[in-house]
C-alpha cells in the first residue's frame, strides 16, 4: 500500500470544529461530511456546519486581537510568518496527503502547492518590513507632510476548493504582515487543509484571535461574514457569480473587496520552432489540477496553417497523461472534485459536440474498474472550435482544451480578447515585436510569453474584466487592499 493510503487509513474519520480566539471549539451537533473525490465512498471526516453565531464570535475575537496585533512591529510580525513558512515545509507530507485526499490532485501537485504556499508566505513575511509611506514637501515653511499605511482591520478570507492550501495562505500571509486579522471561511468541500493551516499559524506564534477559521457553507458562514459590521475587507477567490454578489453586498457598507475570479485563458500560438515543445507547455498549463485552475489554459488560438501540426503534437503530449488517484505511482492527473462538477464538465463536452466541434481525444467519463469509484474524466481535446461557440467562450473548469483556428495575427488577438474574462494569457512567438504587441493588447491581468500560465510567488496576481476586482494579490500590490493611507501634517 502507498504511504498516502497507509497514512489515510489512520487519519480519516475525525470530527473538526472551528478555530476561534486561539482555541479549537467542539464541532457541535450540526456537521457535514466530506468525501474523497477519487474514492467517493471514503468519508474523510466531519466538519462543523456553522452559522451566524459562530461568525460573530470569531469576528469579535478577531477585532479584539487586531487592536494588539497592529501594534506589533512589522519585522516581528514578519518573523512569525517566516516561522509559519518553515512549518509548512516541515509538515509537507501530512499537508500534501490531506490536500490530495480532499481535493483529488496528484501528490506531486499537492506537494508543489504546499511548497508554493511557503514561498508566498516568505514574500509576505518580508512585506511586513517594507510597508510604504511617503515624506512630502509641505506648503508651509516650517512644516512637512507624510503618508502612513495602516491595516484596515478584520479581513474575511473566503476561498475555493481547487487550491485549499495556497489560497488561504495567499490571504492570511499578507493580511498578517500588514497588521490585519483574519477570519477564514474555506470551501466546505475542502475544509481539512484549512484545519491543518490553523495549527501551522498557531504553532508559529500567531497570537490568539489573529487568525480564526469558521467552517460551513457559503450561504450561512460566507454571507454572515460579509455582513458583519466589524469586517472591513473581503478577500475572495471563487466564481465570478459569487464574487459579483459579494461585491454588491460589501458595497452597501463601503467594505473593500479583493476578488480573484474565473478565467477562459488563451494560448495564442503565432509561430514556433518546435511544435512538441509548445504542446508540452500548453498541456502542462491546461491539465494540471485536472483543468480546475483559474489560470488553466483552456483554448488554443492558432493560425490555420499551424493547426494540424500543433494538434498532432498536443495529442502525443496528452496521450502521455496518466489519469489516476493521487496515491497511484505515476499518476499525473486526478479526478474532478464532485459528481456534480463532473456532470457539468460532461455537459460542456456534449454541447461542444452538438456545436460541431471535432472531438480529437478523450471526451469520456472514465468508469472502468477503480475509475468508477471517483469522478474521473479523460483529458479531452476538441479541434475546429468556432470562435463564437460556448466552448470557446465559457469557463469549463475541467480537463477540456479547445483548438480555435484563426486566419491572421490580428484575428488571433481579437479572438483572445473576445471573452468576458481577462485573467491570464500565453503567447508563443519568436518575434519580439509580436510578443510586445500581444503584451500591450492582451486584455488580461497576466501575460506569459513563450511559456504556460504559471505565475511566480512575488508577482502581482489578478485579472481584469470578469476575472477580478480590487488590488491584485501576492505581490506588493496587496498593500492597496490590506492598508489604508493616512495623511499626516506637521508644523514646528
Ligand atoms: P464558488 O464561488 O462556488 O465558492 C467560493 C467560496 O465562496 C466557497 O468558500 C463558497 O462556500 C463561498 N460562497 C459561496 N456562496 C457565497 C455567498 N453567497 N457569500 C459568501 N461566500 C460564498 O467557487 P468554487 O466553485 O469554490 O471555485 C471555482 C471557481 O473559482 C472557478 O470559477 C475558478 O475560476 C475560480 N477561481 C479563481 C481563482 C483566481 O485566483 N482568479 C483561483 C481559484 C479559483
Amino acid at each position: 500500500m502507498s504511504d498516502m493510503l497507509n497514512w489515510l487509513a489512520g487519519a480519516v474519520g475525525g470530527t473538526y470544529g472551528n478555530f476561534i480566539g486561539g482555541e479549537w471549539k467542539p464541532a457541535g451537533d450540526k456537521t457535514s461530511r466530506i468525501f474523497n473525490p477519487a474514492d467517493r465512498d471514503q468519508s474523510l471526516g466531519r466538519f462543523a456546519d456553522s452559522g451566524a453565531a459562530e461568525v460573530d464570535e470569531a469576528v469579535v475575537a478577531a477585532h479584539k486581537a487586531w487592536l494588539s496585533w497592529r501594534q506589533v512591529p512589522g519585522p516581528d510580525r514578519g518573523a512569525i510568518l517566516f516561522r509559519a513558512a518553515d512549518l509548512l515545509e516541515q509538515r509537507i507530507d501530512e499537508l500534501a496527503f490531506i490536500l490530495a485526499a480532499e481535493q483529488g490532485k496528484v501528490l506531486a501537485e499537492a506537494r508543489g502547492e504546499v511548497g508554493r504556499a511557503a514561498k508566498e508566505l516568505r514574500f509576505s513575511a518580508g512585506e511586513a518590513s517594507r510597508i510604504d509611506g511617503d515624506v512630502l514637501p509641505s506648503e508651509k515653511r516650517n512644516g512637512f507632510a507624510m503618508t502612513l499605511r495602516e491595516p484596515i482591520g478584520v479581513v474575511a478570507a473566503i476561498g475555493p476548493w481547487n487550491f485549499p492550501v495556497v489560497t488561504p495562505v495567499r490571504k492570511i500571509g499578507p493580511a498578517l504582515a500588514f497588521g490585519c486579522s483574519v477570519v477564514l471561511k474555506s470551501s466546505n468541500l475542502t475544509p481539512w487543509s484549512a484545519v491543518k493551516l490553523m495549527d501551522v499559524f498557531r504553532d508559529a506564534g500567531v497570537p490568539a484571535g489573529v487568525v480564526s477559521l469558521v467552517l460551513g457553507s457559503g450561504r450561512a458562514v460566507g454571507e454572515a461574514l460579509i455582513r458583519h459590521p466589524l469586517v472591513r475587507g473581503v478577500s475572495f477567490t471563487g466564481s465570478t457569480g459569487t464574487g459579483v454578489a459579494i461585491n454588491s453586498e460589501a458595497g452597501r457598507r463601503l467594505v473593500r473587496t479583493q476578488l480573484e475570479l474565473g478565467g477562459k485563458n488563451p494560448a495564442v500560438v503565432l509561430d514556433y520552432d518546435n511544435a512538441a515543445t509548445i504542446a508540452r507547455q500548453i498541456a502542462g498549463a491546461a491539465f494540471a489540477c485536472s483543468g480546475q485552475r483559474c489560470t488553466a489554459l483552456s483554448r488554443i488560438v492558432v493560425l490555420e496553417k499551424n493547426a494540424r501540426e500543433l494538434t498532432e503534437a498536443l495529442e502525443a503530449e496528452m496521450a502521455a497523461i496518466s489519469v489516476g488517484p493521487a496515491w497511484q505511482a505515476g499518476a499525473t492527473m486526478g479526478p474532478l472534485i464532485t459528481a456534480q462538477h463532473k456532470a457539468s464538465v460532461m455537459g460542456h463536452i456534449a454541447h461542444a459536440r452538438e456545436d460541431g466541434a471535432t472531438l480529437a481525444l478523450g471526451g469520456t467519463s472514465m468508469e472502468d474498474g477503480d475509475f468508477a469509484r471517483g469522478h474521473f474524466v479523460a483529458p479531452t481535446l476538441f479541434t475546429g472550435v468556432a470562435k463564437t461557440s460556448r466552448l470557446a467562450l465559457e469557463e469549463v473548469f475541467g480537463p477540456v482544451l479547445a483548438v480555435v483556428p484563426v486566419g491572421s495575427i490580428d484575428e488571433a488577438i481579437e479572438v483572445a480578447n473576445s471573452v468576458e474574462y481577462g485573467l491570464a494569457a500565453s503567447v508563443y512567438t519568436n518575434d519580439v515585436n509580436l510578443s510586445l504587441r500581444f503584451a500591450r493588447e492582451s486584455q488580461s491581468g497576466m501575460v506569459h510569453v513563450n511559456h504556460g500560465t504559471a505565475s511566480e510567488a512575488h508577482m502581482p496576481f489578478g485579472g481584469v474584466k470578469a476575472s477580478g476586482f480590487g488590488a491584485y494579490s501576492i505581490g506588493h500590490s496587496n498593500q492597496e487592499f490590506f492598508t489604508t493611507v493616512k495623511a499626516v501634517y506637521f508644523q514646528s
